[in-house]
């Protein structure tokens, strides 16, 4: 059995679920507080809180885990990544009142007289950056909502998580400097002997499962009909993996069909293009997971 820690609810729970469950590992007859569940074969998840799967992953009660690099960061466990899952990407900031008059790290005063108070549910990732920045602060740790603690004079600094600035902005809180990025990570332990414990098939088998949905997602199959005529122009819009796939159409006088995996994110120009070559029939697919 290989146990994966995953989290049970909060910001990364529902995009984990769905992207186990796209690699074929969805959660089966998991009851209401269950701490475990079946993901099916040999994988079995073991679901806490996002703030604890470090510490599972590390004591070995789990072979693997899925959580935000900010809090295996903050943990300071012995953990290694073993892919970015591409989601809950936040960045953990530094950030002072708008009327502070605090620009940049350097406008801070240096301490240890008067120091800075610092709000954060990251006290160590904090003191590390304000020591190596050459700033004696103050942390006050707070377990969330960091961002309210100037106002209520607990702070005049705070570091805090954010995605879009929004609720720093509402806070009327500037951004002073970024101290990390994050995403979701699968984790390990680092030394962990997963050919010893039995586990080093499943853990690549997962590895390789997750990498390629991630893959696919970025990617759409796409399928058209061209004048035999325009295949060197086609091939020019369409590099595919290893240049597009063109069969014959019974019947089909001078059109070929061409296939190709394109980048979604430039699908709608590669569309374009390929209509101006009178292109019919075109027909964009979702791809399920991608193995170059
Ligand atoms: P939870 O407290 O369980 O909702 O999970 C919080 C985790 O979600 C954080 O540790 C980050 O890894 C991630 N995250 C992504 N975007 C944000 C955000 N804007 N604010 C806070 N956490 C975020």
């Amino acid at each position: 059995m290989l146990r994966v820690a995953l989290p049970n609810k909060g910001r990364l729970a529902e995009a984990t679920r769905d992207l186990f469950a796209d690699a074929g590992l969805e959660v089966r007859g998991r009851g209401e507080r269950a701490l475990t569940a079946s993901l099916g074969g040999e994988f079995e998840a073991l679901f806490v809180r996002a703030q604890d799967v470090t510490e599972f992953v590390a004591d070995g009660v789990a072979d693997a885990g899925v959580t935000g690099w900010d809090l295996v960061a903050e943990s300071d466990r012995p953990v290694d990544p073993l892919l970015d899952l591409e989601f809950g990407y936040c960045r953990l900031v530094v950030a002072a009142r708008e009327d502070s008059g605090i620009h940049a790290v350097a406008d801070l005063r240096p301490g240890p007289e008067a120091p800075h108070r610092v709000a954060t549910s990251f006290p160590r990732i904090t003191r590390r950056f304000f020591s190596d920045a050459g700033r004696a602060v103050d942390v006050v740790p707070v377990s969330g909502a960091a961002e309210v603690a100037p106002h209520l004079g607990i702070a005049d600094i705070v570091v805090d998580l954010t995605s879009t600035g929004s609720t720093l902005k509402v806070n009327g809180l500037r951004e002073v400097a970024t101290i990390l990025d994050s995403s979701a990570r699968l984790i390990t332990a680092t030394g962990r002997d997963a050919g010893n414990l039995g586990v080093a098939a499943p853990l690549d088998e997962l590895v390789a499962a997750l990498a390629s949905v991630l893959r696919a997602r970025g990617q759409r199959y796409l399928m058209a009909n061209v004048p035999r005529n325009a295949l060197d122009r086609v091939k020019q819009i369409l590099p595919g993996l290893n240049g597009p796939t063109v069969t014959d159409i019974l019947n089909g006088g001078d059109l070929v069909a061409v296939h190709a995996v394109v980048p979604a994110a430039s699908v709608y120009r590669t569309i374009a293009a390929l209509k101006a070559l009178q292109a019919t029939g075109v027909l964009v697919t979702r791809i399920e997971r991608l193995m170059p």
